[in-house]
């Protein structure tokens, strides 16, 4: 730098300077012009100096800035990218249309036991089973070719067990390499998988036994019926209801019964091969479909074999639950080729074999279905014949053996239809019980009944008690007691001129609830009679227990007098057994001279029968009549 006594000469002028030569600034200027002009252009140049240090600066400065924000913005897009993938719980990885991996993201290989670096490069065969990565490349192919979203799922087999996948394949629109490419986006699926075959399961399974239920036993059993009919083989539909079941249930209560179920099942699925199917129709009803069936024989075993299983008794609790069950046998597709049908088959035959005296097979015949088809016909009819006043009432006396005089009737209803004729009450009542009109058709009987007394009344007739038959099904119903009351109050006729008969098994159908109707009965002052004793279930605790009058003795005893000694020692100690608890006797079904000395040798109060008359006509009973006798 030359100083030209008071004028600083620029670097860069100098330089210049000195190499043009234009003018020696080392020796001396003579010129104040000269040196003016100097002065000003070595001013510019610093003034230029400082501007373009000023850029250089700023230049500087917002190339660094633009540095960090260009790695700022970079960071957070990584960022950003990096939550996504995280938070994506899904491989990603881009394909081309041979199945190479070309990108991977993952963000925890943990649901894919893949390790992202390894997947890189590779393709579908080196990964995969043979059968899967052929699925894969095909469908990229196909997506590819269709140009749209292809879903898929897969499983595969993993050290923790079987893993289940699903794998969205959709075309990207982008070459690598000149090859097509596909993003593929692959989930675990296996917790949802898992939920919605536990769902699958609860819907087609029994809560409580765990067999398939009523709609998955019907897919099953149409399955099978496709199958025999398709190979020309014959299938066995079993359906069994377990006896008295409910009294377990209203006894013991709904625990114990649930229990049972399970336990009953429980020796079911023991019986059954893989290949049956085993399921629980409903309440204490279970079905058994058994394919390819060659003989009757191996039906009848089958059969047997279920049978056996009651008969050792089921441990639930405190109690050794002794049950047994009635089971109806139907053969498909040659008895019927519709689940329906056979259903209703085995249901008729259910019942036949019930109506037999239970814990016994039944199997299903075109008789059997014709009986039902009467019963179906009877039921229409029966419901309209209240309405119709198709029904009448006859009377038949009962004797007291003392003095031959008559000390009561029983009521025995008829029911005489345009179509059937003259129907017996045995083959009415049990429809009218089945089809729920039993509870209606007493009400007419006890509201003809309280009719009648009157008349007789104002004919004056020396009082005498009628009785009226009670059905099974209402014995043990909570609002049996207030109902009758109700009509014979309504009446007003005094309770003591009704007795109520009842067999000992109704009496079991709902014990509790029978035993306090009963109490209460007897506690208003109306008589209660135990029918046809000696019959089914007879226990000496239920005749302890339940408070009656009167027991009748079953005509299936009076009518062996003469022929079975054993009859004859079982009413002997029947009338014996009512003596010491206080209970009145009487014996119906009295058609000899014989069966009636009989019982009056032995101490029998009261009898029944056509010995003295058939069931009559109101208007025909005469208490004069038997005084002759
Ligand atoms: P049940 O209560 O045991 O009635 C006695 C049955 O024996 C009556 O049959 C009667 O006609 C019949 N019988 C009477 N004496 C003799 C005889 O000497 N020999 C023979 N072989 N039979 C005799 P019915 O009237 O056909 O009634 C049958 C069953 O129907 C009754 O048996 C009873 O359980 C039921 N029933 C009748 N009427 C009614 C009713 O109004 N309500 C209900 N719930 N059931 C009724
Ligand atoms: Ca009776
Ligand atoms: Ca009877």
């Amino acid at each position: 730098m030359v100083l030209l006594e008071t004028i600083t000469v620029h670097r860069l002028l100098e330089k210049q300077l000195k190499k043009f030569k234009i003018i020696d600034i080392e020796t001396s200027i003579d010129s104040d012009i000269l040196k003016q002009v100097l002065g000003l252009v070595s001013e510019a140049y610093r003034d230029a100096d400082a501007d373009r240090y000023l850029l250089e600066r700023s230049l500087k400065i917002s190339s660094q800035e633009l540095c960090l924000m260009n790695e700022a913005q970079k960071e957070s897009y990584d960022c950003r990218l990096k939550a996504i993938i995280k938070a994506i719980p899904d491989l990603i990885f881009l394909n081309d249309e041979d199945g190479n991996f070309l990108e991977v993201f993952l963000s925890d290989d943990k649901d894919f036991n893949f390790v992202k670096d390894k997947l890189l490069r590779k393709c579908y065969q080196e990964l995969f089973p043979e059968k899967l990565s052929t699925f894969f490349k095909t469908t990229i192919k196909t997506a590819l070719q269709e140009n749209r979203l292809i879903v898929i799922e897969y499983d595969l087999k993993m050290p923790e067990g079987v893993m289940f996948y699903e794998a969205r394949i959709m075309p990207t629109g982008f070459f690598v390499d000149n090859k097509e490419t596909v993003m593929v986006i692959a989930r675990n699926i296996t917790e949802a998988k898992t939920i919605e075959a536990k769902l699958h399961y609860t819907a087609t399974h029994d809560d409580l036994t765990q067999l398939p239920n009523r709609p998955s036993f019907y897919k099953k059993l149409k399955k099978s019926i496709k199958h025999c009919k398709k190979n020309r083989c014959s299938g066995v539909l079993f359906f069994l209801d377990l006896d008295r079941f409910k009294e377990i249930n209203d006894n013991l209560g709904h625990d114990i019964g649930d229990k049972l179920l399970i336990k009953v099942a429980k020796r079911l699925k023991k019986i059954t091969q893989k290949k049956d199917v085993l399921a629980r129709f409903g309440g204490d009803e279970f079905v058994l479909v058994v394919e390819n069936i060659s003989s009757h024989d191996e039906i009848i075993a089958i059969a047997e074999k279920i049978m056996h299983q009651f008969t050792t008794p089921f441990p639930v609790k405190k109690y050794q639950l002794d049950i047994t069950s009635s089971m109806g046998i139907s053969i498909f597709p040659q008895n019927a080729n519709t689940p329906i049908h056979l259903i209703k088959q085995t249901d008729i035959a259910m019942y036949q074999a019930k109506a037999l005296g239970k814990n016994n097979f039944h199997f299903f015949t075109e008789e059997l279905a014709e009986k039902s088809y009467e019963e179906f016909n009877l039921e229409a009819q029966l419901k309209n014949a209240l309405k119709n006043e198709e029904f009448h009432l006859v009377y038949q006396p009962q004797i007291r053996l003392k003095d031959k005089k008559m000390i009561g009737v029983e009521a025995l209803i008829r029911w005489e239809n345009k179509i059937f004729g003259t129907i017996p009450p045995m083959k009415f009542i049990p429809i009218a019980e089945k089809c729920g009109l039993i509870e209606l058709i007493t009400n007419w009987v006890i509201e003809e009944v309280c009719r009648q007394i009157k008349i007789w009344d104002n004919q004056g007739c020396e009082p005498f008690a009628i009785a009226i038959n009670l059905s099974r099904k209402e014995i043990g119903k909570m609002d049996m007691f207030e109902r009758i009351t109700n009509i014979i109050n309504q009446a007003g006729i005094p309770h003591h001129r009704i007795e109520f008969e009842m067999t000992e098994s109704a009496l079991l159908e709902n014990i509790s609830q029978a035993f306090k109707n009963i109490e209460k009965l007897r506690f208003s002052g109306f008589m209660v009679a135990i029918d046809d004793f000696g019959t089914g279930y007879s226990s000496l605790s239920n005749l302890k227990n339940f408070f009656f009058d009167k027991l009748k003795i079953d005509q299936t005893f009076v009518q062996e007098i003469g022929f079975d000694t054993g009859d004859e020692v079982i009413i002997k100690a029947t009338i014996a057994l009512a003596k010491s608890l206080n209970l009145k006797v009487i014996a119906e079904g009295v058609e000899t001279q014989e069966q009636h000395d009989f019982l009056i040798k032995y101490g029998c109060d009261e009898v029944q029968g056509h010995f003295y008359s058939y069931p009559i006509k109101p208007e025909y009973i005469n208490q004069t009549l038997y005084k002759k006798l």
